[in-house]
């Protein structure tokens, strides 16, 4: 099985789904580290990106998510809307002019997005931020496709392990975003950033796994 652009234009639009029934818990998270704004930001930021789609024509998957991430940039403020515009931007830039991903260029193209985010926000493992979700899903994706695993299976092991990494944010002193300002008092709460990553991931699992 592989991934076709109708498939990615349903996942963007089942992200939107489920970021808007989360988006007070999002909200909640990032009132007790942060200003409280992450789940109205992204669901803001999805409604603008679903109405974009369906203005959208064409079949190329590329095109498709950079158009995602232009309008999360263009939409969203605070840092996870031009971080999450990256991780759009740079997959959709690994994807350009394909019509199906198979499980590697999937996994290639959330690396290219991945590594993008850190490119532009500097976080590393461990920083309690969206990279603790993010860089661990990317890593089970890779050592799937490198065992030729099919794609169901590929994508619940990194929405698995995305979720495992956004539990683990909770233990974790923030060293990156509004979250750092609050030195050790940040620790015990689960990152927003993570949280709403792992939904990402989640949906794209419950969708072809
Ligand atoms: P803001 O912090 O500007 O209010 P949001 O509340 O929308 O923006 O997003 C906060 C989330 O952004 C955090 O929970 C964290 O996961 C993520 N984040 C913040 N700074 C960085 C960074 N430098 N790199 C990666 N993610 C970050
Ligand atoms: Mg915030």
């Amino acid at each position: 099985m592989s991934i076709s652009a109708s498939d990615i234009r349903a996942w963007i639009g089942d992200y939107a789904d489920v970021i808007a029934e989360n988006r007070m818990e999002l909200v909640r998270l990032d009132t007790a580290i942060g200003d409280g704004d992450h789940g109205t930001n992204m669901d803001r930021g999805m409604k603008a990106v679903v109405e974009k789609l369906e203005a959208t024509d064409g079949d190329d998957i590329g095109a498709l998510l950079k158009g995602v991430g232009m309008t999360l940039v263009s939409k969203v403020g605070g840092a996870a809307g031009p971080l999450y515009g990256t991780l759009f931007l740079q997959i959709g830039a690994a994807t350009a002019g394909k019509t199906e991903l198979e499980v590697q260029d999937w996994a290639d193209g959330l690396d290219a997005g991945v590594k993008g985010v850190q490119a532009r926000g500097k976080a590393v493992l461990e920083d309690k931020t969206m990279i603790d979700a993010l860089a661990p899903a990317v890593e089970a994706l890779k050592a799937k496709a490198a065992e030729g695993a099919d794609l169901g299976d590929a994508l619940r092991a990194s929405a698995d392990a995305a979720e495992q990494g956004r539990d683990a944010t909770t233990p974790l002193e923030a060293r990156k975003g509004r979250a750092s300002y609050l030195g050790p008092r940040s620790i015990g709460h689960q990152d927003p950033g993570a949280t709403s990553s792992a939904l990402l991931l989640r949906a794209a699992a419950s969708r072809w796994g």
